[in-house]
């Protein structure tokens, strides 16, 4: 496995075009960066509309000869197949992912396992839940609908959980009958092409899956506005996410859109305060604070508050930085420069709008990465900037509350609607609160684990539609009715 691993680190990154790895059109490329070292990995094919046309060519071909008419049994087979094949591959995915990224190779392990997972779990979904309906209208008709796969579905994904993010859209996208041109994002390209590995390896017809390298402006865009790819499903930025609906338009895209967060933990004072601790550390730093679903508000009921700050801090201090290819480490460093200058950057604005920000130097040893140290802001307000937009790095605004309605108002006070946290050992509070706060998702006395069943999205800034479970066939394929007469029912005789 390390002779493999040497050779793909120096490989170039090409693009995966109906079955081949190729280089792009244009033989332009861009450099992947390092986070740890900011040292180049490797070289990685730019591209741009003349190989998405070639992709979505492929894909279209794909999806009308094969894909959309094998049989069930035989595209599962295909499924299962790739999510053994990742397993086999955990170790070396994760350390791709974490070279990558800078996320901890103790968190891209557990990301990998997810990926799999993935690809079983929709194999499964779509062999027992990919149902339609059927209605009988007296003894006259039987009304039934079935579903249908729509095409080829264009992928767009972020950097932040790169391989897990994309097996959770192409996993669906294929299980039900579509075909795939993948765009992953331009600052973590390595694993979408361990993915292509898998999937040539795997057998499955040429042109099923592609992978096409890129910039969003570029790429991305002509992904966006090709007319022959009716799907695109977004993983990114809210901005980037109104950008996309609006260059879909043309087309009357379906776009399902999972965008940014801001979300709150509610601490009341009769929580588990440990527990709700814990919780608080994990859910803000894990994946170096570059999570979607992060608690980036902390709001602390007035009675617990000098503890719970007290206890926080000093776990804060001790939260270890390091290499993120070391099992120890539980913060790395963020994925680019650009996010670097964009995380720091909120420090001064923390101080002109009168917050405090609690942060500790980077040690000498770790100064050639992109390093952030876990952090606070405190003294915030709710309308501060700090407190409303989405920082996307190891940073947590503290606030704090008197009561159940202004916890309430204060969490609901914000563009975005991902996810919520409430800890309480009031149960009925805890269920009256996780009501009434406006998001997607919201988790009671748990950290951010998920059951594969349920639906995944958010309200307001934060997406349309959702993801998981079966919720993802109602974006993945079209719902057609049958109407058909059972008997010899009046017809209306026109010009007879
Ligand atoms: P981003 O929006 O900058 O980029 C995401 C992808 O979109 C990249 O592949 C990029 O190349 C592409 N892109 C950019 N401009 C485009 C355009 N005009 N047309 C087509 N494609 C374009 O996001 P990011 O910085 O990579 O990721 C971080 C963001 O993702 C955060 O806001 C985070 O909250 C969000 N996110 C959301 C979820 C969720 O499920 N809601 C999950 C993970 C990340």
């Amino acid at each position: 496995m390390t002779a493999k691993l040497e050779h793909s680190k120096q490989e170039d990154i090409l693009l995966f075009i109906n079955g081949e790895f190729v280089r792009s059109a244009s033989g332009e490329t861009f450099e992947n960066i390092n986070p740890y070292t900011n040292e180049k990995i490797n070289d990685v094919e730019s591209g741009s509309r003349a190989d998405i046309d070639k992709a979505v060519e492929a894909a279209s071909v794909a999806f009308h000869r094969t894909w959309k008419t094998i049989k069930r049994s035989e595209r599962m087979s295909y499924m299962y197949r790739i999510a053994d094949m990742i397993d086999q591959r955990i170790e070396e995915i994760a350390y791709f992912e974490s070279l990558d990224t800078g996320l901890p190779i103790k968190q891209t392990r557990k990301m990998v396992s997810r990926a799999s997972q993935n690809f079983r779990f929709y194999a499964n979904m779509a062999e027992s839940r990919l149902v339609g309906e059927a209605y009988q209208v007296d003894d006259q008709f039987i009304n039934y609908t079935i579903r249908t796969p729509i095409g080829v579905a264009g992928l767009i994904t972020p950097w932040n959980a790169p391989f897990m993010l994309e097996t959770w859209k192409v996993a669906p996208a294929l299980a039900t009958g579509n075909t795939v041109v993948l765009k992953p994002a331009e600052f973590s390209p390595l694993t979408a092409n361990v993915l292509a590995e898998v999937v040539a390896e795997a057998g499955l017809p040429n042109g099923v899956f592609n992978v096409v390298h890129g910039f969003g402006e570029t790429a991305g865009d002509a992904l966006v506005r090709h007319p022959d790819v009716p799907l695109i499903s977004f993983t990114g930025e809210t901005v980037t996410g109104k950008t996309i609906i609006k260059n879909s338009a043309d087309h009357l895209k379906d776009c399902s859109m999972e965008l940014g967060g801001k979300s709150p933990i509610i601490v009341f004072d009769d929580a588990d305060f440990e527990r709700a601790l814990d919780a608080a550390i994990w859910g803000i730093f894990s994946f170096n604070g570059e999570r979607c679903t992060a608690n980036s508000r902390l709001f602390l009921q007035e009675g617990i508050k000098d503890k719970f700050m007290e206890a926080l801090k000093k776990r804060v201090e001790h939260v270890k930085i390091g290499d993120p290819l070391d099992d120890a480490t539980e913060v790395g460093p963020l994925i680019h420069t650009e996010h670097y200058d964009k995380v720091t950057s909120y420090f001064n604005i923390a101080e002109e709008e009168g917050a405090e920000v609690i942060t500790r130097p980077i040690p000498e040893s770790l100064q050639a990465g992109n390093f952030v140290a876990p952090t606070l802001i405190v003294h915030a307000e709710n309308s501060m900037r700090v407190a409303q937009e989405e920082i996307f790095g190891p940073v947590l605004t503290v606030m704090t509350f008197q009561d159940e309605e202004e916890a309430i108002r204060l969490a609901n006070q914000i563009d975005y609607g991902l996810a919520g946290y409430v800890w309480t050992n009031d149960m009925k509070k805890g269920h009256r609160v996780a009501h009434q706060i406006d998001a997607g998702m919201i988790w009671v006395n748990s950290q951010n684990v998920r059951d594969l069943r349920i639906p995944f999205g958010g309200m307001k800034a934060s997406g349309i539609g959702r993801e998981g479970g079966h919720y993802a066939f109602d974006f993945y394929t079209e719902q057609k009715v049958i109407h058909v007469a059972i008997s010899d029912h009046p017809i209306p005789q026109f010009g007879k």
